[in-house]
């Protein structure tokens, strides 16, 4: 396959399409100043890593293997140190074990990491006592301090944005390639917080198995590359037309474009307009690319994405995302995942079960109930299994410390407990616990 044919839109022509959710940069010669200097920086990842994606997403879209996509809703610039990306990876590294040796499922490891600096709101502007100023829309925009001076638009953030993303990858490039992922490790992942509950009794157990399968191997003479490193790939939502336009090369081999900001790009629920800036621009480049479908989708709005983003209907180039809530998953979901299967259209399925079952606390907390976002995941399979196709993944907001945003789970977090460590800046995530737990539930479903 080849999309040599395809041009590049400029970044004006882009524009001239009324994308939604962009920042509003004061100065215009500042803000191309950075472009210009972002269209000379390295690339961030290889065409030929894309490339080596895609062909893992079109084994998900064949029913052989299974995406875990996860990491925070919102990745901030001081979150940029070792400890933080250290745990997250490892939270990662340990659910696709479990979904991996309790499933017997290839997994493809997707981190929503190393470019998921940008959010789109609901509202332009937040109020506080009186007081309007814009919106926080994440690290790449603006600041999350309640000032005039933070909340400005500021196009100097692209470039920082750049920087941590360069940051995070060269760690999660070394953790993965350079010995820490090594399945010998798996305990070390663990932590004390999490050995210390059920879930991690669970986990230790599949690595007293695993540690007497690895010293089998081990007498037999058996030691496969596979157990010391593993395949990690970045991913973000690409939503700031003028970060990912100025990230977007031709590749020299092929001719292709592909976005070098990350391997995955998606498609957030709120810029999806089929005739819009986002899906433009993701529709010339290379890369696997995944769409967020929420209830308002209609199924030929599916097939019109397919048709848009994927034309040739290369497998493992495009991917749905559904997010669309416990309560109408089992409703709408049928119907769309039958018209798309049903058209011949090759896409890779995978539920984001953390999007549709946002809700308040009456202590005013922005929370998810962790038996919200299991049941999302089992009404997804469940609608899978009728229809006959795979269910090929989940996407999660998860983080890889001990904080208290979803309520529910082994521990039962309540509502009061929100108050002890709620520190994301934007969605509430699972905590290490609840996401090893929701990799054992995921991998039962798997199994039945
Ligand atoms: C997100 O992934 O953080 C997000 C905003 O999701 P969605 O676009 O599905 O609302
Ligand atoms: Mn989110």
């Amino acid at each position: 396959m080849t999309n040599a044919d395809l041009t590049l839109p400029t970044l004006a022509e882009l524009h001239a399409l009324g994308p939604a959710q962009q920042p509003t940069y004061a100065d215009p010669a500042a803000r191309d100043a950075v472009v210009d200097r972002l269209r000379t920086m390295p690339p961030l990842v290889f065409a030929g890593e894309a490339d080596q994606l895609r062909e893992k997403l079109a084994a998900v879209a064949r029913g052989e293997a299974f995406v875990l996509q996860g990491g925070d809703c919102a990745e901030t610039f001081a979150g940029v140190n070792a400890d933080n990306i250290r745990n997250k990876l490892r939270v990662l590294l340990s659910m696709a074990v479990v979904l991996t040796y309790a499933a017997s499922v290839p997994v493809v490891k997707l981190g929503r990491m190393a470019g998921q600096y940008a959010k789109p709101r609901s509202s332009d502007d937040e109020t506080r006592d009186g007081v309007t100023l814009p919106a926080y829309r994440g690290d790449a925009v603006n600041g999350f301090d309640f000032t005039p001076e933070a909340r400005r638009h500021d196009p100097q953030r692209l470039m920082e944005v750049y920087h941590a993303s360069a940051a995070t990858l060269n760690l999660a490039r070394a953790f993965t390639q350079g010995g820490y992922a090594d399945l010998r490790q798996m305990h070390a992942w663990n932590t004390d917080f999490v050995r210390n509950s059920p879930v991690g009794a669970r986990y230790e157990s599949i690595g007293a198995e695993i540690d007497k399968a690895l010293a089998f191997m081990d007498a037999i003479g058996v030691d496969p590359d596979e157990l010391h490193t593993v395949d990690f790939h970045s991913s973000h939502e690409a939503l700031i037309l003028e970060y990912e336009h100025a990230l977007t090369r031709t590749d020299q081999r092929t001719g292709d474009l592909y976005d070098v900001s990350g391997h995955f790009l998606w498609i957030g629920e709120r810029t999806r307009q089929l005739d819009g800036a986002h899906v433009e621009l993701l529709s010339r480049i290379a890369n696997p690319v995944g769409i967020k479908l929420g209830p308002t989708t209609t199924p030929d709005d599916a097939l019109a994405y397919a048709r848009k983003l994927n034309p040739h209907n290369v497998p493992g180039k495009l991917t749905f995302i559904t997010r669309f809530g416990a309560g109408k998953i089992r409703d709408l979901l049928p119907e769309l995942v039958a018209k798309v299967d049903g058209a011949g259209v090759s896409v890779a399925w995978v539920c984001d079960p953390m999007h549709g079952n946002t809700f308040a606390t009456e202590n005013g907390y922005k929370t998810r109930e962790f038996d919200d976002v299991i049941d999302e995941v089992r009404g997804f399979f469940e609608v899978h299994r009728s229809v006959g196709t795979w269910p090929g993944g989940v996407h999660v907001e998860l983080t890889g410390d001990d904080v208290t945003e979803c309520v529910g789970g082994g521990s039962r977090l309540s509502a009061a407990d929100l108050t002890h460590r709620y520190e994301t800046l934007c969605d509430p995530r699972l905590n290490r616990a609840q996401s090893l737990e929701l990799a054992f539930l995921v991998a039962q479903m798997l199994r039945e």
